[in-house]
């Protein structure tokens, strides 16, 4: 974009987020031989460092040019055969394009509807599980955050709910906006493919499909027959193993992957969490005591620690208060897709973000909806957020993380 107003223009999308100056400096670099003996002195540890933001010991890492998509589409032809069947919920425009990618894959898919505003029941999970007695069910997936509606799932809940069916399914989580923002347990969870993007939790441009996977998983890779080539889990492990890739890898974003993981270890991934839980919390009491407004997230079980869909009153228009963010004050909100299209507009928090980045997403935002008709009080968002920042942010954190994902639906 041709830059044409002095000062920083804030991105307030659920991605592409900030990218530091540490990661831009990372990858400024001139070209590599991709064969060189050294390059797996970059490799070797970056897949043990991305496997610990992961928080897995078991599990193995694959690093693709793509980008989140391009990790869903290799978890399911690397471990599915054509018309095998796969259970998941849909939610929303991520959980949508999911599904319509098992669909498209040849997979029989059964897709339940879910209101847009909650995510994936871990009940309903159970009695599903329970009643497929002959195990047809092979995979079950679930998007732990849904971005299109800020939409939290409860991985734990539904692993716990996939136990007590006793059900051998494959358990795939798509973390693109959570993973490395909100907590992600592979190996606690028994999660079989994590599937995330670069341009997220991970700060990064986008271009990279991060994923791990299970020894589950790729037990049932050994067995899949669905086609495949360039995203192929056999390729990548023959040649990873060294350090190398069977084709030319992107140097500069391995180079800022391991960036963006010293980072992230060096403020220590639970303070990353509890970080994005309180900003989050902040832009929360901003919507919702300070506007006045209601969020997509029906509850504060689905709440989304790293994006918020604000839904706008009746007869108003969610795209006005975009295009007036972004040309008069230089700030780029989510737009609502598909479904919430013009009733809802996001505020994505994730990534390199503090709570004054966040003040201006949530000054920009109202002084944009009071300009397109929206009957709210100036300054009311930011009263309500900075007040719950200035407490939250004494070294007593302790109390004020105790409501994240509690209440059952
Ligand atoms: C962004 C996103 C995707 C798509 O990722 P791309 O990197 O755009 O391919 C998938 N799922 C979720 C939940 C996302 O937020």
């Amino acid at each position: 974009m041709t830059r044409t107003h002095p000062g920083r223009f804030h991105i307030a999308i659920p991605g592409p987020t900030n990218i530091p100056e540490r990661i831009l400096n990372a990858m400024h670099i001139s070209s590599e031989d991709q064969r060189n003996p050294e390059i797996p002195n970059l490799t070797i540890p970056l897949y043990k460092d991305v496997k610990k933001v992961f928080k897995s010991e078991n599990g193995t890492v694959f690093l693709f040019p793509g980008s989140g998509t391009g990790a869903w589409e290799s978890a399911i032809i690397n471990t599915m055969s054509p018309n095998e069947k796969v259970l998941i919920y849909r939610y929303g425009q991520f959980s949508h394009l999911w599904a319509d990618m098992f669909k498209r894959l040849g997979l029989d898919t059964e897709m339940v509807e879910r209101e847009w505003g909650t995510g994936t029941p871990p009940d309903e999970v159970e009695k599903t599980l329970k009643n497929d007695t002959h195990h047809e069910i092979k995979v079950v997936c679930v998007t732990q955050n849904e971005t299109a509606t800020g939409v939290t799932s409860n991985v734990e809940d539904i692993r716990k709910a996939m136990d007590a069916a006793n059900h051998p399914a494959l358990l795939f989580v798509d973390g693109v906006s959570s993973i490395a923002s909100i907590d992600f347990r592979m190996d606690e969870w028994k999660v079989d493919c994590a599937i995330s993007g670069s341009q997220k939790g991970f700060m990064l441009p986008s271009g990279m499909a991060i994923m791990c996977v299970s020894e589950k998983a790729l037990a049932a890779h050994k067995k899949a027959q669905l086609k495949r080539c360039y995203y192929s889990w056999e390729d990548q492990i023959a040649t990873n193993k060294d350090g190398y890739f069977p084709y030319t890898p992107q140097i500069p974003m391995l180079r800022a992957l391991q960036e963006s993981c010293n980072m992230l270890f060096e403020e220590g991934l639970e303070n990353v969490f509890n970080r994005h839980h309180r900003i989050a919390e902040g832009v929360r009491k901003a919507i919702l005591e300070g506007w006045e407004l209601n969020l997509c997230a029906k509850d504060r079980y689905w709440y989304s620690d790293t994006v918020s869909a604000i839904v706008v009153p009746e007869g108003k228009d969610a795209k006005e208060v975009l295009s007036t963010a972004f040309n008069k004050y230089h700030l780029s909100l989510g737009a609502g897709l598909t479904q919430v299209a013009g009733k809802v507009f996001r505020i994505g928090h994730l990534g390199d973000l503090n709570e004054l980045q966040a003040s201006a997403f949530i000054n920009g935002a109202e002084m944009a909806m009071i300009d397109s008709g929206i009957n709210v009080k100036p300054g009311s968002g930011i009263a309500a957020a900075s007040e719950y920042w200035r407490e939250s942010l004494n070294t007593n954190y302790e109390k004020f993380k105790d409501n994240r994902n509690t209440k059952v639906a």
